[in-house]
């Protein structure tokens, strides 16, 4: 199985899409981030490092993941709507295909800890079980407030052997994880790997993610064409950071007849802090290391995002996001919160599907585009399973 990237759009030898990307890290980091690029390329052309990769992507996440055709949505909203089923994968979403590549690319380049930090949980869940399998010790830094909020998280992390690192400083939550998470990183990336959670961060980790998701473009592509003997018509994807909507559309960015869509979370409304649509809403900005369209306040300062999925509550995007949206060849919309819960909820009742709340957003979106797209065939990546929110969803909606 070649893993080669479908898609002919690679950053330039700095790190930039178009004007997007780059590295923005002081020298010791930077030299240490052009040693994981060395490292990351040649780890791709290898045959060993491909083998194991995809013999775990196989027989310990469970790929391919199938795409199902949603017979009973397609017949209610008059449209063709297949799911990709990245909510098979063990742990549940997508975020294990790059935790797994990280993890084996720590342990060929020497290191023997993975660094991250997590919101509510997810990310660390999947860096923690990477780590666990193959073989590296791991510390997760979790903001105090998130790690009361998100205790089954916490105590799956635990199970798995991780070190959580609660952090106690600011807001108490990511944005002060990310902070602490990368300065114990500065002093320890010697021996340590930072594991980032999506296709974001300084150059190469976008371009590293995108590798290490695309699996679920190519599988994509040729089990719709299996099923269909055709193409989708319509691609859709949520956008968070990122990683989902890249892994899935770099296996039809070529096919210029496909048209991709990649989906914002638009929370409770327009204005800055009640949504976390960056694409949308953002100004070009620098942050975490890299520079994006970021959804920032007044003054100019990264402004608090907000979702109902926590998953996507992120003020910058990946930069090759932000290229797609520049050359017009990805659309970016949004959906808010309460599509996105109806969405839950026909899914749930029509096919017996539990999506994850950020998943919600791209089915949401699927459903509006059937009403404008009759008789069509539209594609959609359903990215996790929605265990994790059934305990939210039931507190708000009182039903
Ligand atoms: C984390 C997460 C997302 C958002 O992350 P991306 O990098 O944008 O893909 C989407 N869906 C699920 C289920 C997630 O856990």
């Amino acid at each position: 199985m070649s893993t080669e990237i479908k898609s002919s759009i690679l950053p330039d030898k700095n790190g930039y899409f178009g004007e997007y990307g780059g590295n923005y890290l002081n020298n010791d980091l930077k030299t240490e981030f052009i040693r994981i690029e060395k490292a990351f390329l040649d780890a791709k052309g290898d045959e060993d490092f491909n083998n194991e990769l995809n013999y775990l992507l196989k027989y310990y996440a469970g790929r391919p993941s199938p795409v199902y055709y949603a017979k009973n949505l397609s017949k209610k909203y008059g449209a063709d709507i297949y799911l990709k089923r990245e909510d098979l994968n063990h742990t549940g979403a997508h975020k294990i295909n790059h935790s797994l590549g990280e993890a084996l690319l720590a342990k060929r380049m020497g290191k023997t800890k993975l660094i991250a930090e997590t919101g509510a949980g997810q990310h660390g869940v999947a860096i923690a079980t990477a780590a666990a399998i193959v073989g590296l010790a791991c510390d997760i830094y979790m903001g105090e407030i998130d790690v009361i909020k998100e205790k089954p998280n916490v105590d799956r992390m635990k199970i798995l052997g991780a070190n959580i690192v609660v952090v106690k400083s600011g807001t108490k939550t990511l944005k002060e994880a990310v902070d602490e998470a990368f300065i114990a990183y500065s002093k320890e990336y010697e021996t340590a790997m930072y594991a980032i959670g999506s296709a974001v961060g300084p150059h190469p980790f976008p371009m590293i993610i995108e590798y290490f998701q695309s699996v679920i473009g190519r599988e994509a592509r040729e089990q719709f064409l299996e099923q269909a003997n055709v193409l989708p018509n319509h691609v859709v994807a949520c956008v968070g950071g990122g990683s989902n909507a890249i892994g899935m559309f770099s296996g039809f960015l070529l096919d210029k007849e496909v048209n991709l869509y990649g989906v914002e979370p638009l929370g409770k409304g327009v204005k800055v802090g009640e949504n976390a649509a960056s694409i949308t809403y953002g100004k070009d900005g620098i942050l975490h290391g890299f520079k994006c369209l970021l959804l920032q306040d007044e003054n100019g300062n990264p402004a608090n995002a907000y979702s109902v999925a926590s998953g996507l509550d992120y003020p910058g995007v990946g930069p090759k996001h932000c290229y797609l949206h520049k050359i017009g060849r990805v659309k970016y919309d949004v959906i808010n919160d309460e599509e996105a819960i109806n969405a839950f909820y026909e899914l749930s009742r029509l096919e017996g599907i539990i999506p994850a709340l950020e998943s919600s957003h791209a089915v949401a979106y699927a459903l509006k585009l059937a009403k404008y797209n009759q008789g069509e065939k539209i594609l959609v990546n359903l990215s996790g399973r929605g265990d994790k929110d059934i305990e939210f969803v039931m507190s708000k909606m009182n039903l």
